[in-house]
């Protein structure tokens, strides 16, 4: 009998515990490619890939979002506080460290790894990690590999991303007005973000932008905002505010339920729910006159838990399985006490074991403190 084991040729990604055999000789479950018979054995579903992770509410956790760093080259105004205090640089894994992390969770059944921040394109070589990363977009094991930027540094690294692998980019852009987009990022210039989208598009990068919904900030720029969207051929994903660490300033202020949002853009538009989902907790519907897409992420007014596929990894190594509570698990020392990786896949089925309902979000004058202490930027978004 011939057997090949797969793991042996996949030596950079061993990917999933399978074999390969020939046809003839197979008995059980079992599935065909290219001519050859794939069992999945113990840990693989039937494609050969690793199961995926399942928490206690019966969620497969197949989204993994990794900040790389908690720095950034804006100071967002619902995002961070101008005197933001960042991590000691010893504190935050090296990019080998966050490669191996990343690859135990791909191990562990994740298809979708998205990058961010703090803003990911500012920690110095990321290239480096993303092009490595991009080894198991070519192995198989993992179906999207992308990044959420505020575009500051996509004009230089656009042709790069496309080359490893990332296909589509999430850019955050809130306003299309120069002087308010400079207020509301405080150190952003929106002339050096739209060249950066103009690479990604020429590079062939697929742009979704990100719009926080901000009351009496942006709320009469959405419409806007959509019709060029769509005129340039990009998907828009409006976004509540969320209660995510101190700013300078009440959060109350800012708060614009999407719920109102939605019903404004009903009275001018044409808006159809389809069910496209791309692994994130947008819901979107198409506008008729524009004939694009546009996607709501509500976690205040329409909590998503029940469909969370999604953990999250701070530059630090802690592990987030609910982005609005504070319970994680600290995956830096188990990374770190050894170089295998029993000890660091323990501590994420443990973590994955107490993985939360859902978040607690509420925005109101009463609750004026954050929902969760840490910044967006920390967690990353
Ligand atoms: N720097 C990158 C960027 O701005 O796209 C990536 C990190 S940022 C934290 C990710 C996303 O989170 C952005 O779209 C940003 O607008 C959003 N964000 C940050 N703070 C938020 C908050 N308190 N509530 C809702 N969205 C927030
Ligand atoms: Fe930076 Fe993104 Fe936060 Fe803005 S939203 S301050 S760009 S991390």
């Amino acid at each position: 009998m011939q057997i090949t084991n797969v793991r042996n040729k996949l030596i950079l990604f061993p990917v999933a515990p399978y074999d390969v055999v020939n046809k003839e000789e197979i008995v059980g479950e079992q599935s065909v490619t290219d001519g050859k018979i794939v069992i999945p054995s113990e840990g693989s579903d039937a494609a050969g890939l690793p199961s995926p992770m399942i928490d206690p509410f019966g969620r497969s956790v197949t989204y993994l979002r990794v900040s790389v760093t908690d720095r950034c080259d804006f100071r967002c105004v619902y995002c961070m506080a101008e005197d933001m205090t960042f991590l000691p640089k010893r504190e935050v894994l090296s990019l080998e460290e966050l490669d191996r992390l990343c690859t135990a969770f791909v191990e562990k059944g994740v298809r979708k790894l998205r990058l961010t921040g703090g803003e990911p394109l500012v920690r110095k070589n990321i290239m480096s990690l993303i092009r490595s990363l991009g080894r198991h977009l070519e192995s198989g094991a993992l179906e999207e590999l992308t990044i959420t930027t505020n575009g500051s540094q996509l004009a230089r690294y656009a042709n790069e991303l496309y080359e490893c692998g990332i296909r589509r980019i999430n850019v955050s852009i809130d306003t299309l007005d120069a002087q308010k987009f400079k207020a509301v990022t405080r150190w952003g210039n929106l002339g050096k973000v739209m060249d950066g989208i103009r690479a990604a598009t020429d590079a062939g990068l697929k742009v979704k932008i990100n719009m926080v919904a901000l009351k009496d900030v942006n709320e009469h720029e959405i419409v806007p905002m959509l019709q060029w969207c769509h005129e340039q051929g990009h998907d828009l994903t409006l976004i509540e505010t969320m209660p995510l660490g101190e700013i300078d300033g009440d959060r109350t202020d800012q708060y614009l339920p999407l719920s109102t949002v939605r019903a404004g853009l009903a009275e001018k538009f044409t808006l159809t729910d389809i069910p496209y989902k791309t692994g994130g907790p947008a819901r979107y519907v198409t506008i008729e006159e524009t004939g694009g897409r546009l996607g709501f992420i509500t976690p205040l007014t329409h909590n998503f838990c029940e469909s969370c596929n999604r953990v999250r990894i701070t530059c630090t190594g802690q592990l987030y399985m609910c982005l609005g509570q504070d319970d994680m698990a600290d995956l830096r020392e188990p990374l770190r006490a050894s170089e295998g990786n029993d000890l660091l896949n323990n501590a994420i089925d443990e973590a994955i074991g107490r993985k939360p309902k859902g978040h607690d979000f509420v925005i109101d004058r009463k609750s004026r403190q954050p929902a969760v202490a840490r910044h967006m930027s920390v967690t990353g978004g």
